[in-house]
């Protein structure tokens, strides 16, 4: 057989043709395995109708082929996919990044009104901001060529360019420009490439600082319209379970996505329940460490940066939570800070699960919460900054609350800071 060498060709290999009836089990097993082999896991059963074998002499009409495949494949389409592996579901790993945003869940867009921020101004006067005023280079006598085509010099303002002439300056032409200069009365012929493409060539390839917070200036961070800001490829997004995939779920909140995973398994196949269960067992310890630490409100998909200080702290605990560790010594330095006074036990009791399992916490705290519910208390004073520094007291908080220090005085109400009566009028600025 002669196919031609340069197209892509499909070809079908017919391996039996078959009527099945209670006799053919074990011809049709041992025709769908050969199949199989010869198709590299992908076959195509083509279902023959009675009427279309009756008449006799024709050639039967296939009447719609259907296709088996072992690996991930579109029955119509034929397209196939990778087997799934974790670092598909990971925006970290390029596997799983969205292509067009590497995974960052958005793109820079050129802003034209940063470019251009003062339509008044002529070139001249510098109403292309990334140029500048002109200052004879050899971008203003591209500009200025450019102009003899479409009918404006340096000196014309702005606003008063054709839009094509616009078009052309921000995005550049196919069209060569002749740019002629006074040391070179022959020119040049270049192509002009256009500011606003200068400027996405610079974000993508220009890796410096300095370049990335120049193109910041002319540019908007807006979301990844390929990924919507799921930050993921598209086919990490097929993968569904109970029709939810993984952006989804890491845009829930930490409780809702509790209350999902609750009976999870009786929305999964008996099949799937049995590769689940470990996994299931972790994802839910996990959410439970964070659920302790007081983060029900966080969604997974929450970037660090957007954190604050004690919630990033609260993270790292829940962690440490899961590890499982003992013999450590955890020292933490008012983790307590942004955390509603109502989830403060919560915190409390996440510290005293650490220390039950066998580890050590030494806490820095002012809350009066914590105080109590430690089980020993150095206290350090007496009084703030240079005038402290000096061990008060060791000793368990009952102990502490019969002595009479500053601090005791204070937890058991023998003093208190009270509330002033009159507070000090705003001057209505925020
Ligand atoms: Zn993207």
């Amino acid at each position: 057989m002669q196919v031609d060498r340069y197209k892509i060709h499909d070809i079908e290999i017919v391996i039996d043709r078959i009527e099945i009836n209670a006799g053919s089990k074990t011809r049709l097993n041992q025709s769908l395995q050969t199949a199989m082999k010869h198709g590299k896991g992908t076959i195509m059963v083509s279902e023959h109708k009675e009427e279309v074998k009756a008449k006799k002499g024709t050639k039967p009409v296939p009447d719609k082929a259907v296709f088996f495949s072992r690996s991930l494949m579109c029955p119509t389409t034929g397209i196939s996919y990778d087997e799934p592996a974790p670092n598909l579901f990971s925006f970290n790993s390029p596997y799983g990044a969205c292509p067009k945003c590497n995974g960052l869940g958005e793109i820079s867009e050129i802003d034209i009104k940063k470019i251009v921020p003062n339509q008044k101004l002529s070139i001249k006067k510098g109403a292309i901001a990334p140029i500048g005023e002109a200052k004879g280079s050899w971008i203003f006598t591209q500009l200025a060529a450019i102009g003899k085509l479409h009918d404006f010099d340096l000196d014309t303002p702005f606003d008063e360019l054709s839009d094509e002439a616009v078009n052309t300056i921000l995005f550049g032409s196919d069209e060569l420009i002749k740019v002629k200069t006074d040391s070179n009365s022959a020119g040049y012929t270049v192509a002009f490439e256009g500011i606003a493409n200068f400027i996405v060539k610079q974000a993508e390839e220009n890796p410096s600082p300095a370049a990335q917070r120049w193109v910041q200036g002319f540019t908007n961070k807006i979301n990844c319209p390929q990924c919507n800001g799921t930050r993921l490829k598209r086919e990490a997004l097929y993968f569904k379970i109970d029709e939810k995939n993984i952006s989804e779920l890491s845009e829930m909140d930490i409780s809702l996505l509790n209350e999902w995973f609750k009976n999870i398994e009786k929305r999964i196949s008996k099949h799937q329940n049995i590769i689940a269960k470990e996994v299931l067992k972790e994802i839910r310890a996990r959410i439970g460490f964070l659920l302790e630490v007081g983060l029900d409100y966080v969604t997974l998909n929450r970037s660090s940066r957007s954190l604050s200080g004690g919630e990033a702290q609260r993270i790292r605990l829940a962690t440490q939570i899961g590890s499982q560790l003992v013999g450590v010594l955890y020292i933490l330095d008012e983790p307590s800070i942004g955390l509603h006074q109502r989830d403060n036990m919560r915190l409390i009791e996440a510290l005293k699960n650490l220390r039950d399992v066998g580890n050590s916490v030494l806490v820095v705290e002012h809350d009066k919460d914590m105080i109590v519910e430690s089980d020993y208390v150095i206290d350090i004073g007496p009084g703030a900054g240079v005038h402290g520094g000096r061990v008060v007291l060791g000793a368990t908080p009952k102990e502490m609350l019969k002595l009479d220090t500053v601090t005791a005085q204070y937890i058991n109400g023998k003093k208190q800071i009270e509330i002033p009566k009159q507070r000090r009028k705003g001057n209505g600025k925020k």
